[in-house]
C-alpha cells in the first residue's frame, strides 16, 4: 500500500532541528518575560466569522488562504491564520482588558493555503505580541526595542533593519483612498492584474505591488503623508524621537502599508536581505479600532508577530546557531549483563539526582560491549559509566572520558558522582 504522507506546505520538526526551535522559543520567553509580559494560550480553530470580521474580507489572508471547513453541526470554522484576533476575542470574552492594559503574547502554528516555499508554507508558526489599553507611542516604542533587542540575543542585530510607516485614522486613508483611486484610475490598463482587481477592492494594497511597471506608476502617485491627521503625524512624530533616543535605527517607508484591515497608525516590519524575497521577519502595528470592531469597549491595542521559520532560517544560513545547542548526551551508562543492568539504572538515578543539569543516557537493549561504547560515542557524551561483572563484584563504575585521550579508571560506586563533577567540570 502507499505509504500516507505529511500535507503539502506543513512540516515535520524533526528531534534534529527541535533544539534550535527551542532556543529560539526560549530565547524569546526570556525577553518578553523581561519586558512584563504575559503568555495566553488560545485554540487553534475559531468561527470563520472572526477572521473575516477582524483581517477584512478583501484580504489576500480571508480571500484566498484560509483554511475553512464546516464542522459537523454546520458550524463554519477556520484554522487560525494569525493570532491577533484570536487573542482579542479570548481577552473580551475573558474580561483581561476591563479597566486595564495588558501586555500578552503567544506561541503557536499558524495556517494559510499559500504556495510553499523557501521561508513560506502552509503550516507556520509564530511568536505574536499584543498590548492592550495604551495609547501612546510609547507602547510602540517598547515593542520595537524590545524586538531589538532579541535581536541582539540571537546575533540578529546586523542582519535585520527596521522599516515603519504610519498609515493614519481611517478617516485620513479613507481621504487618501479617494485620491489614490483617482490617480490610479488614469493607469488602469498599466498596473498588474492583481491592482487592477484592488483598486475596486482594496486600493492601499496596491502600494504593496511587486510589480516594476506598477511601482513605476506608484512613483508620482499622492503620498499617504499628505493626508495624514494631525493626530497621527503627532503620535508617528513621538515614537521616531523616541526609537531615537533609544537608539533604534529605522527608516521610513511611505509604501508600507501591511496586509490587514485591522491596522492604523503606527506600522513596522523587521526585515532581513539575507533570506531572498521572503524576507520579514517580524511585522506588526497598532489596531486600535479592533477590539471595537469586535464588539468589545473600545480598546487601544498595538502588536506583533514573528514568523519562527524564517528566524530560524536566517540563524542557521548566517551560521548563528551556538555549538552548544545541540541533543548531545552528557553521560551515557553500559551495563553488560543481568546484574550490572540494574545497578546501572540504580547509579544514573544517583546522577540524575546530584546533577540534574546533566543529560544522563542509560544504555537499554543489551549488545556487547563494543556496541554499546559506539553508541555512547555517537550521542555526543563526554564520559562512559562502565559496568559489567567485575564492577558489580568490587562495588565500582568504569569511568572513561570519551572526548580525550585519558583512559579508563575504576571508580568506587560511592565516588562516581565527584569523579563526574570533576570531569564535566559541573
Ligand atoms: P508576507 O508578506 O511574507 O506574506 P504577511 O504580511 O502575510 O507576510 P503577517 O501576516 O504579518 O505576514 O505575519 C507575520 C510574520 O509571520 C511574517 O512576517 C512572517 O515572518 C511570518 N509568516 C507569514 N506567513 C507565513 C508563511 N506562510 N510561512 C512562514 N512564515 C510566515
Ligand atoms: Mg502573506
Amino acid at each position: 500500500m502507499a505509504k500516507i504522507q505529511a500535507i503539502r506546505g506543513m512540516n515535520d520538526i524533526l528531534p534534529e532541528q527541535t533544539p534550535v526551535w527551542q532556543y529560539v522559543e526560549e530565547t524569546v520567553r526570556q525577553v518578553l518575560t523581561g519586558y512584563g509580559y504575559q503568555e495566553i494560550r488560545m485554540p487553534v480553530v475559531e468561527q470563520t466569522d472572526l477572521f473575516k470580521r477582524s483581517i477584512g474580507e478583501v484580504t489576500d489572508i480571508v480571500e484566498k488562504e484560509m483554511y475553512t471547513f464546516d464542522d459537523r453541526n454546520g458550524d463554519s470554522l477556520t484554522l487560525r491564520p494569525e493570532g491577533t484576533a484570536g487573542c482579542v476575542r479570548a481577552a473580551e470574552e475573558h474580561g483581561l482588558l476591563f479597566n486595564q492594559s495588558r501586555r500578552l503574547w503567544y506561541m503557536g502554528p499558524m495556517f494559510r493555503h499559500e504556495r510553499p516555499q523557501k521561508g513560506r508554507y502552509r503550516q507556520f508558526h509564530q511568536i505574536g505580541v499584543e498590548c492592550f489599553g495604551m495609547d501612546g507611542p510609547d507602547i510602540d516604542a517598547e515593542l520595537l526595542v524590545l524586538t531589538a533587542r532579541l535581536w541582539r540575543a540571537l546575533g540578529l542585530h546586523s542582519h535585520t533593519r527596521l522599516e515603519i510607516n504610519s498609515i493614519g485614522t481611517s478617516e485620513s486613508r479613507k481621504r487618501y483612498r479617494e485620491a489614490l483611486v483617482a490617480y490610479l484610475s488614469d493607469f488602469r490598463d498599466r498596473l498588474d492584474a492583481d491592482s487592477q482587481r484592488r483598486l475596486t477592492t482594496n486600493p492601499l494594497r496596491i502600494l504593496d505591488s511587486k510589480n516594476p511597471e506598477t511601482q513605476a506608476i506608484l512613483q508620482d502617485a499622492p503620498s499617504l503623508d499628505d493626508y495624514m491627521d494631525e493626530e497621527s503625524q503627532l503620535h508617528f512624530s513621538r515614537l521616531k524621537a523616541l526609537l531615537d533616543a533609544a537608539g533604534i535605527e529605522y527608516t521610513v517607508n511611505p509604501r508600507l502599508v501591511r496586509g490587514l484591515d485591522y491596522y492604523g497608525k503606527t506600522v513596522f516590519e523587521w526585515i532581513t536581505d539575507s533570506l531572498g524575497a521572503q524576507g520579514t521577519v517580524c511585522a506588526g502595528g497598532r489596531y486600535d479600532g479592533l477590539v471595537e470592531q469586535l464588539g468589545g469597549k473600545p480598546t487601544v491595542a498595538v502588536g506583533f508577530a514573528m514568523g519562527l521559520e524564517r528566524l530560524i532560517l536566517l540563524l542557521e544560513t548566517l551560521d548563528l546557531v551556538p555549538a552548544s545547542v545541540n541533543n548531545d548526551a552528557d553521560v551515557y551508562v553500559t551495563a553488560l549483563g543481568e546484574p550490572a543492568v540494574a545497578t546501572a539504572q540504580r547509579v544514573s538515578e544517583q546522577v540524575r539526582s546530584a546533577l540534574p543539569g546533566l543529560t544522563v543516557v542509560t544504555h537499554c537493549g543489551g549488545g556487547s560491549f563494543k556496541s554499546q561504547m559506539k553508541k555512547a560515542d555517537r550521542s555526543g557524551a563526554r564520559a562512559a559509566l562502565i559496568l559489567g561483572d567485575n564492577e558489580v563484584q568490587a562495588g565500582t563504575v568504569g569511568l572513561k572520558p570519551l572526548r580525550s585521550d585519558a583512559g579508563q579508571q575504576e571508580v568506587p560506586q560511592s565516588e562516581v558522582i565527584e569523579a563526574l563533577r570533576k570531569l564535566l567540570d559541573q
